[in-house]
């Protein structure tokens, strides 16, 4: 009969609930142009192809956490986007100053 020690069973759970962490998905996609929120903000990947950025663009945005680098461009998470990176040089009509 094996008996686990505590100590086991404490990295048993810690591990369970890293798998459970990576069940619900890193993020990992950009947001997609066409997605329904997107187009509902306005969102676009390139800030230079909207008048209204008027020079904003995510990287500069209060709702933007700088993460890891998408297709050799930085990118970061967003706040209207939950899961999804967005890049660093995109633009959206939600655009706020950084405090
Ligand atoms: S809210 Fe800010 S970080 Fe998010 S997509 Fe719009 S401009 Fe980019």
């Amino acid at each position: 009969m094996l008996i686990a020690s505590p100590a086991i069973l404490s990295t048993l759970s810690a591990s369970q609930a890293f798998g459970q962490r990576r069940a619900s998905g890193p993020i990992s996609d950009l947001v997609d142009v066409k997605d329904p929120t997107a187009k509902a903000v306005g969102y676009l990947e390139d800030f230079t192809k909207s008048k209204a950025a008027k020079g904003n663009k995510c990287s500069t945005c209060s709702l933007y956490v700088k993460g890891a680098d998408k297709n050799g461009k930085e990118a970061g998470t967003c706040a209207i986007f939950p899961k999804k990176f967005v890049y660093g040089s995109a633009y959206c009509n939600s655009w706020a100053k950084k405090a």
